[in-house]
């Protein structure tokens, strides 16, 4: 069998065997027998978090449950499902999630897992619409999670500690239509002042930018069809003359529709479309959420390694998260700006300029997405999570013998 690797090629998974169940009978019965067992989501994590050197299990075979309780507006869904298999019946019985990922191929487990996020300043992480779960424990017993248990904000952002998900409940809100408009030429220094005002400009706003020497930036716009319109020449700004892929020079049918035209929240949210590769396809990614305070400052510092960072970068994305409060999320506690890096594919090259970036955000306790590169120190991380002890507890109460780590999370939150 030829080895199973992440998305992006980056990580070569050590699983002694893999697993595909079919039904919770059969993944209990797997649970039970194996003493090292991870679950692997969709595989988009470009950092080891997936990782095992003991069981993989994969639920792309388990039953494809969505259902909606229409009386709370609460979804149930099967936790190795897509987004991308879940929102057009969402929209279809009127309903929908506050807030996507860039891309909709990602499964629902794995984005609430490392605490993954979309933009807007009212938009917490993806993990945060989750109001009960469903585990499967170390002894293959069945857990419910439900939205009054207090271990619930720790057990939502696990990094797959706590046991196999096997289904999320996710509260939704009712459906809603958005335009998507790219705005070009924004000045980098207008965010020295402006970094508010742009990131409020939509329900979600992602702006990009190669920190190259024209030191320019595209906004994409995402907003409610309601809106009032930008002034002409917002900050600078003038609107595309046709569609953009958010990577320079990437073709632009692989994007979402944009140019202003509405349509659900799910055709504008994620940048990319289900039925294309999303992103460059080749590439590394890093990012870190700093506190919005000192989010100005902070891309000020990434500003100084522009040189550094601009030979190795396809493209960088700003966008804003609102404060949560799941106990691993990287947005715990703060309101928090994004900082993402898409990188060539170059690991060789790529790792000094992630390390360098991490001196430079150190002062600004930035907190480095799980599913994507970083090399700080466990020590230097763990610093930067007020609730980990509380995790650790429930780690060790739900999994005391550690059948569900790998060496990712024994670094990192063991
Ligand atoms: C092109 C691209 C674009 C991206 N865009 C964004 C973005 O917009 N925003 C963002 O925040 N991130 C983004 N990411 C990162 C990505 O969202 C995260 O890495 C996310 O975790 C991927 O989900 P997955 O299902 O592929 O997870 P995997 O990488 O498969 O797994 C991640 C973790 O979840 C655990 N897990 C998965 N399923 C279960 C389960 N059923 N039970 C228990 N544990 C489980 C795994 O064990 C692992 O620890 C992007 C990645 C790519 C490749």
């Amino acid at each position: 069998m030829a080895a199973l690797r992440n998305w992006a090629g980056n990580v070569t998974f050590a699983a002694r065997e893999v697993h595909r169940p079919a039904d919770e009978e059969s993944l209990r019965r797997l649970v039970a027998a194996s003493s090292r067992l991870r679950v692997l989501g969709s595989g988009h994590s470009f950092s080891p978090v997936a990782d095992t050197d003991g069981d993989l299990v994969v639920l792309d075979q388990m039953p494809a449950d969505v259902d909606l309780d229409t009386a709370t507006g609460v979804v149930r869904v099967a936790a190795g499902l897509r987004y991308g298999d879940v929102v057009e019946r969402l929209h279809a019985a009127g309903r929908a999630l506050p807030s996507m990922g860039s891309l909709p191929h990602i499964c629902v487990a794995g984005a609430a897992a490392t605490g993954t996020h979309g933009s807007g300043d009212g938009n917490q992480v993806l993990g945060a619409s989750v109001v009960g779960l469903r585990l499967v424990t170390a002894d293959g017993d069945v857990l419910d999670v439900g939205a009054d248990d207090p271990r619930l904000p720790g057990a939502v952002v696990s990094l797959g500690t706590l046991g196999v998900v096997t289904h999320l409940d996710l509260a939704t809100v009712p459906t809603y239509d958005l335009t998507q408009t790219v705005l070009e030429g924004l000045p980098l220094d207008a965010l020295d002042d402006h970094l508010d005002d742009v990131m409020a400009a939509g329900y979600s706003v992602s702006v990009f930018t190669t920190w190259g020497p024209e030191r320019r930036a595209a906004v994409w716009c995402k907003r409610l069809v309601d809106a009032e319109p930008l002034p002409e020449g917002w900050l600078g700004t003038t609107p595309a003359d046709g569609a953009r892929h958010p990577v320079p020079g990437e073709a632009a049918d692989h994007a979402t529709q944009q140019l202003g035209e509405p349509g659900p929240w799910f055709a504008r949210l994620p940048h990319f479309r289900l039925e294309f590769t999303p992103s460059v396809g080749e590439e590394l990614q890093s990012e870190w959420l700093v506190p919005r305070g000192q989010a100005v400052a902070a891309l000020r510092a990434v500003a100084g390694l522009a040189d550094l960072v601009h030979p190795v970068l396809a493209v960088s994305e700003l966008r804003s998260i609102a404060a949560d409060g799941l106990w691993l999320s990287p947005a715990e506690g703060r309101d928090s700006l994004g900082v993402h890096f898409t990188w060539v594919p170059d690991t060789e090259r790529v790792l000094p300029v992630v390390e360098a970036l991490e001196e430079a955000l150190a002062p600004f306790a930035a907190r480095p997405h799980w599913g994507k590169v970083f090399r700080a120190e466990p020590a230097a991380v763990q610093a930067l999570y007020p609730r980990l002890d509380d995790f650790r507890e429930l780690r060790r109460s739900l999994d005391p013998t550690a059948t569900f780590g790998n060496a990712f999370t024994a670094r990192y939150v063991d």
